[in-house]
């Protein structure tokens, strides 16, 4: 099973819409998928079509111990399913303050996943901050996906990201490894979008062996900006149910492969699987 948080602590970079249509690919090619909802706002749980309204089972609950994740979980589409996030969730900050392991929860409340090897991926939608919730997240996966804009401030931010998952390394989840940056909303041509990326590559390409992001890839697959990905939750579908074709589409299911293949780069049988739509 692996385990995937997709973060960055900036609102408004792409973190939702990568984890719902990058989830809907894996799915879509086949592999048991679950969403975790991790964001307050719900953005997620909404995209896919859940209304997740007082009575209705949430993450907020499984943060509680009042559920499970499995009673919480609900099926979206053909091996495609959300833990729900709403408001209540906002509440976890403060209500765990001062709790001991506060950490720990969520790895604890999905060790009967891992044990049972119960989806092929588990992908969290961080909110945009680093607080409990995004650190329950880093100690509950193994990966870290950064989607990143490529704007002049981009880098500053994934300084201090990059720091979070050092951290979270030494003390809490030794397993913690980036995987790579997505570039979303991208604007192929332009020269801003270039420096930034390959400021990034420098950033990478210099790090020091031992941190977590020593073998971050940028992966090759960019996600142009594309207003169907931005309609998409609206109509609650993913962009395979909303506009299969455009490109948006084609994008995320590149952006899946490239990281479906990460994985199996390790077994004989798929050696020498690239994939890429790079700009
Ligand atoms: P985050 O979860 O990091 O806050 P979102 O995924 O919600 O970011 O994206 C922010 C806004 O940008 C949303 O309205 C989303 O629909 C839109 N958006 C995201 N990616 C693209 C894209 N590639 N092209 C056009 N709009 C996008
Ligand atoms: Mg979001």
């Amino acid at each position: 099973m692996r385990t995937i948080a997709v973060m960055n602590q900036k609102g408004g970079v792409g973190k939702t819409t990568s984890s719902v249509n990058i989830a809907a690919a894996l799915a879509k090619s086949g592999n048991k998928v679950c969403i975790i909802d991790l964001d307050p706002q719900g953005h997620a749980s909404i995209h896919l079509g859940l209304e997740c309204g007082p009575g209705t089972l949430s993450i907020y609950d499984v943060f509680a111990e009042r559920t499970t994740a499995d009673l919480a979980r609900q099926l979206v589409a053909e091996n495609l399913s959300v833990v729900p996030s709403n408001i209540d969730l906002a509440a976890v900050e403060m209500e765990l303050a001062g709790v001991q392991h506060r950490e720990f929860i969520l790895r604890d409340a999905l060790r009967d996943w891992q044990e049972q090897n119960r989806f092929d991926y588990v992908i969290m939608d961080c909110p945009p901050s680093l607080g409990v919730l995004t650190i329950n997240a880093l100690c509950a996966v193994k990966e870290v996906l950064i989607p990143l804009q490529p704007h002049f401030f981009a880098l500053q931010g994934l300084s201090k990201l990059f720091e979070t998952t050092a951290l979270v390394t030494r003390r809490l989840n030794r397993e913690l490894k980036v995987s790579g940056v997505a570039l979303c909303m991208y604007e192929s041509g332009t020269r801003l979008a270039a420096d930034v990326t390959e400021d990034l590559r420098h950033f990478l390409a210099t790090s020091d062996g031992d941190t977590p992001w020593a073998n971050a890839k940028i992966f090759r697959t960019r996600i142009r900006r594309n207003i169907k990905l931005a309609e998409a939750p609206g109509f609650g579908q993913s962009i395979f149910g909303y506009a299969s074709t455009c490109p948006g589409a084609r994008d995320y299911a590149g952006l899946a492969e490239e990281l479906a293949a990460m994985a199996e780069v390790s077994s004989p049988k798929n050696e020498g699987n690239t994939v890429s739509n790079a700009a």
